[in-house]
């Protein structure tokens, strides 16, 4: 660990069995770890403390997880690994609209949870460290991977982390068509049985938020049964 920075993680999960579970694998990992009992706690300690990374638990009593999500994201770029109780896909699909990055259902295992935190870290710090961070411009986008920006016609964009990756991803090789498998490979780093799902919501939002016109497409074209394409 010399050298290396030592990460925050808040852990937000009001049952408390749970919280001191994952505080206690996160901490032998390394990592110095928050938790919050609550969903305005949470908000608080986001806002105070700065973490790196949030574990949030879906169900929370008074402010439900997916609105402490959309709060912390209008916060920043802070990335999310949501918990929850829930098995139905409508539930983990509305986890990643409001921005977060991957979701675990429980019950989960501590090495499972070490494992997805890990893979988010340095997913981050890839990004952000990115030797080809240099801007991308094409029809009036441009996309700066060092300073995490993105402009349509001069007006910047509020991307979440992996919006913003898969945007990366695509404008870099225009023209190239990207499967559903390898953004899951590239970007997530595993394939789900549901990722085609998972990433076609992350790219309807990556959409709206462009602006884009979904009969004629300015950035992105849908490659039907295939993937996605950035305009050459
Ligand atoms: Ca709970």
């Amino acid at each position: 660990m010399s050298g290396v920075a030592t990460k925050t993680v808040l852990v937000v999960e009001d049952e408390e069995a749970i919280a001191e579970a994952v505080r206690a694998r996160l901490q032998s990992e390394g990592y110095e770890v928050l938790v919050a009992a609550d969903g305005p706690e949470a908000i608080h300690v986001h806002a105070e403390r700065r973490p790196d990374l949030v574990v949030l638990d879906l169900m929370l009593p008074g402010m439900d997880g997916l609105e402490v999500c959309q709060r912390i994201q209008r916060d920043g770029w802070t990335p999310v690994l949501m918990l929850t109780a829930r098995t139905e896909e409508a539930d983990k699909v509305a986890g990643f609209a409001v921005g977060a990055d991957d979701y675990l259902t429980k019950p989960f295992s501590l090495r499972e949870l070490a494992a997805r935190v890990q893979a988010i870290l340095r997913r981050r710090e890839r990004i952000e460290g990115s030797a080809d961070g240099a801007p991308i411009e094409r029809h009036g986008l441009l996309v700066d991977g060092r300073r995490r920006l993105v402009e349509v016609d001069g007006e910047e964009i509020q991307l979440t982390p992996l919006e913003f990756e898969i945007l990366h991803v695509l404008a870099r090789e225009p023209g190239v068509v990207v499967s559903r498998d390898q953004l899951m490979d590239r970007i997530w780093g595993y394939r789900d049985h549901a990722g085609g799902r998972v990433v076609d919501s992350h790219v309807a939002r990556l959409r709206r938020k462009l602006g884009e016109d979904g009969n004629d497409p300015r950035f992105i074209r849908t490659v039907h049964g295939v993937g996605y394409a950035f305009k050459e």
